[in-house]
């Protein structure tokens, strides 16, 4: 057999070590299991619906902006660099990035918190659990079982974050919220490199909306700082250029500072393997000071982009659709397509339509929405 973990550091997550998948299969021979992991998602119905659901902008206001697909592929391209100089799993990586955000609702974060509200009386709603719900049960691709049957150290990576409540239903996998252990390197770098995806495209994203302007940006130490380097570089370069510089230099700040402070943090914790790394501290992190830069960039982020009242009335009208869309369903159960009707159980009605409402892309559920409540259209 192949040895795809002879690159690795010992505290690396090896494919040859993993513990597996919940239905035991053949070892995949010409690719690693984590290859194989990253292969199935690929092929996956989730993942193409990623390209129609919103990160920040709605599908449709350009053509430009991220989706959840970009976001996704620029997770697992940042994930790789890291992964590599650190000699991580990067295929681990790569397969988790492009898993995270499968479970993700229609309309970005305000799809997962008005769901949540709606599930409040049903076990609640949450977009990492939603993740999981996907590769483990949703997706209907293989013979002999449902989902596509991951491995422990994928699935891991996904489930981020979890309730008390929903990790003691999850047995294995979710001891480490029980225990509060940590989850492997690649699960906690594929966090970061996220962070790192979203806060620079974000930035480019706000300011070719128009939503943010170069003056406001400035006002950011991390952005001035590399905004006035490009500057200096190139003297008089032009607005999206300038931009693409900045953001890029930006970028390798981020990632060099993430490598060389984690480098050091396990220079220092010496783990012999990942259970070694399961029971210490997170090792994978950013210095204090670029953990305060990128904090202060959120902030600002937060303020003048995500709560801009442009966007605000996006997501008001999207928290409608998603709210009303649920209240019709689990009114008249009869509305929905025949294999989510779960009759005399509200309980496993009301999952049904949660898996429906989050399997939606943006437009599908503005249409689904119009198809329910339009008189002129059925
Ligand atoms: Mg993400």
């Amino acid at each position: 057999m192949m040895d795809f973990d002879a690159h690795l550091a010992a505290y690396a997550a090896h494919s040859s070590k993993s513990r597996g998948r919940r239905h035991p299969e053949p070892a995949p021979g010409s690719r690693s299991e984590y290859q194989r992991d990253r292969d199935r998602i690929i092929h996956s119905t989730a993942f193409r619906r990623l390209e129609y659901k919103t990160q920040v902008f709605l599908n449709h206001e350009g053509d430009l902006f991220r989706t959840r697909l970009t976001h996704s592929i620029e997770v697992a391209q940042i994930g790789r660099t890291l992964a590599r100089s650190l000699r991580l799993n990067e295929d681990l990586v790569e397969a988790t990035a492009l898993a995270h955000d499968l479970g993700h609702t229609p309309f970005g974060h305000v799809g997962q918190d008005v769901l949540n509200e709606c599930m409040k009386d049903y076990g609640g709603f949450e977009h990492n659990l939603q993740s999981l719900r996907v590769v483990d049960t949703l997706e209907e691709h293989y013979g002999a079982f449902d989902g596509l049957n991951l491995t422990f150290e994928t699935r891991e990576g996904i489930l981020k974050h979890c309730s008390l409540t929903n990790a003691r239903q999850l047995g294995e996998l979710g001891q480490r919220f029980i225990d509060r252990s940590q989850p492997s390197l690649e699960a906690q770098l594929t966090n970061l490199a996220d962070e790192i995806a979203y806060n620079n495209h974000d930035i480019d994203d706000g300011l070719r909306s128009g939503l943010l302007t170069m003056a406001q940006m400035e006002e950011v130490e991390l952005f001035a700082r590399h905004r006035h380097a490009v500057e200096a570089q190139y003297p008089g370069l032009p607005g999206r250029r300038a931009l693409y510089e900045t953001i890029r230099l930006m970028i390798t700040a981020m990632t060099a500072d993430l490598v060389e402070t984690s480098a050091g943090l396990l220079a220092e914790a010496a783990p012999q393997g990942i259970d070694d790394v399961r029971a210490g501290p997170p090792l994978i992190r950013f210095s204090a000071q670029m953990r305060a830069e990128t904090t202060a960039l959120k902030r600002f982020l937060h303020a003048n982009l995500y709560r801009h009242f442009q966007v605000n009335r996006m997501r008001v009208k999207a928290s409608r659709v998603v709210r009303e869309l649920f209240d019709a369903f689990m009114l008249d159960p009869i509305l929905l397509p025949a294999d989510y009707q779960v009759e005399g159980d509200p309980m496993k009605q009301a999952r049904k339509i949660a898996d429906y409402i989050a399997g939606m892309t943006d437009r599908y559920a503005i249409r689904e929405h119009k198809r329910i409540f339009s008189l002129d259209q059925f």
